[in-house]
């Protein structure tokens, strides 16, 4: 009997991301980093590269890549040095941009990326600090390249500070691919060294892409360059893959190709390869000394790194008695983890948790507003919260309420005064209790004799009744004692 060999189609990914470091000031001159400004305002001769002038590194940004590193779990360099990487564009006035080679700032790290339910450990190789080359603006109506009348540079961006991240190839999937870039930004955030808004251009990403040979060994990858969504790396990717495992399965060979993934159609271009076959001739940049990075100032920029992502999801559920669910879900955002611990230092955490991470965020979501623009602010929802637990609005009420006081940025005593969403209770509750009972003889027989299906029937019509304003567990107490059920 023959045996058919079936060859498993084991995806490889690596990526490597640039982020845009928060800094005040441009990597080697003291000119201000804004975006959006009018072109060319912000450029000195040092960023304009003008013979002569010498770079001076930031601080600030060394700062800001030891503590990514550090909280990549890297190793920092005691040396590192800067490199010149010669090429040739018009977005590079130097002639050669100002990076680093083969003494990186930082190297040898690691990153558990939560992937669904699992975690996947994904090594980093390095990473290093550069500058940003200019921006091009190609005039005409494509606004690109090809088919424009003319391209200018807006020198704005021209040496602003810019930080290179490269993964291991360890990365299983596209899903997986996309997991790995969106921790990345959240860790990036959490520690503020960038806002990582991919949409904005401050974090880009390139992810290199191979099948497995079925001898365990790599296989031939492809790059995929400057996806500037989370989506797109993902669906990018899972286009890739099954365009090699087509040429694979039809016995063809890849070729190490740099592609361009297009959201539009769905498909991968392959860039000109002309285009990316660059010899860089690095050398060390002469005009600037080896840094010198000692432990004691590693040490000092540790300590003053906020808590990262995990550390914080691992305090909410030991803190607050939050599930690993909830926990991820409100810290995914700092801001809003931030709103959560100052309403749940006032009232119950885990309804704090349930408003927060349930319906205030639906508000914001259905709204496009971030947490730090709403009208809400963290004594409203400890005001809601009391006022429910109190008894004094229903459940339905206080979402009622809730909505209001988004819109309006009202108190909510002063919402549930105006729309007269007090609860029923008390004696009025107990009244609405015998009405139903006494316009449904045959149901409430049913109860008494011990029927407990149709309990929720009548309290369904004393929510009716009360217009949603009555506490139903409440109800149902009276209802039963009145039955003697
Ligand atoms: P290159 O010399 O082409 O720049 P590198 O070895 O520097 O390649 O790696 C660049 C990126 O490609 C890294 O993120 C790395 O993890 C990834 N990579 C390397 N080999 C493979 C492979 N066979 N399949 C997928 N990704 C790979
Ligand atoms: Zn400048
Ligand atoms: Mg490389």
């Amino acid at each position: 009997m023959e045996v058919e060999e079936r060859r498993t189609y084991q995806a490889v990914i690596g990526l490597e991301f640039h982020v845009h470091l928060a800094t005040e000031t441009k990597m080697f001159c003291g000119c201000r980093v804004v975006y959006g400004d009018e072109p060319n305002t912000h450029t000195c001769p040092v960023c304009l590269g003008h013979p002569g002038t010498l770079p001076v590194v930031n601080e600030k940004a060394i700062e800001q890549g030891v503590m990514a590193g550090r909280a990549l779990n890297c190793d920092v360099a005691e040396r590192a040095v800067f490199a010149r990487k010669n090429y040739f564009y018009p977005d590079l006035p130097k002639g050669y941009q100002i990076s680093q080679f083969d003494e990186p700032i930082c190297t040898g790290g690691y990153l558990d990326v939560p992937v669904g339910d699992e975690t996947v450990r994904v090594g980093i190789t390095r990473l290093h600090l550069e500058e940003d080359a200019a921006k091009n603006v190609h005039v005409g109506e494509s606004g690109r390249m090809h088919g424009s009348v003319g391209s200018l540079v807006d020198f704005n961006r021209g040496g602003t500070p810019l930080m290179e991240i490269v993964t291991e190839p360890d990365i299983p999937s596209p899903e997986a691919a996309r997991a790995t870039a969106n921790y990345l930004k959240e860790i990036m955030r959490a520690i503020g060294v960038s806002e990582a808004d991919m949409e904005k251009g401050q974090l880009r990403c390139d992810a290199n892409v191979s099948i497995r040979n079925p001898d365990g060994s790599f296989g031939v990858k492809t790059e995929l360059k400057n996806m500037n969504s989370f989506r797109f790396v993902e669906r990018g990717l899972a286009r890739e893959l099954e365009r090699q495992r087509e040429i694979l399965e039809n016995g063809g060979k890849i070729q190490q190709t740099t592609l361009h993934y297009d959201p539009e159609t769905d498909e991968v271009h392959e860039l000109r390869s002309k285009e990316f076959a660059h010899d860089y001739r690095y050398f060390p940049e002469p005009d600037l000394l080896p840094l010198e990075l000692s432990e004691a100032w590693v040490r000092d920029i540790e300590g003053r790194m906020p808590e990262l992502p995990d550390e914080l999801r691992a305090r909410f559920v030991e803190q607050y008695g939050l599930s690993p669910y909830d926990a991820s879900v409100l810290t995914a955002d700092r801001e809003l983890a931030v709103y959560y611990e100052a309403v749940a230092a006032e009232a119950d955490p885990k309804q704090a948790a349930n408003w927060i991470s349930g319906d205030l965020r639906s508000l914001l979501n259905e709204s496009g507003t971030e947490i730090s623009g709403a009208e809400i602010s963290p004594e409203h929802m400890v005001e809601l919260i009391g006022l429910v637990q109190g008894g004094a609005i229903s459940r339905s009420a206080a979402r009622d309420v809730l909505g209001r006081v988004f819109e309006s940025g009202d108190s909510p005593s002063a919402v549930v005064e105006r729309e007269g969403l007090a609860s029923v209770g008390g004696d009025e509750l107990s009244g609405v209790v015998e009405e139903v009972i006494s316009a449904n003889p045959d149901e409430a027989e049913r109860v008494k004799a011990g029927d407990k299906k149709i309990v929720g029937f009548l309290i369904g019509q004393v929510m009716k009744a009360t217009r949603g304003n009555a506490d139903g567990g409440r109800a149902r107490e009276i209802l039963l004692q009145k039955l003697d059920a």
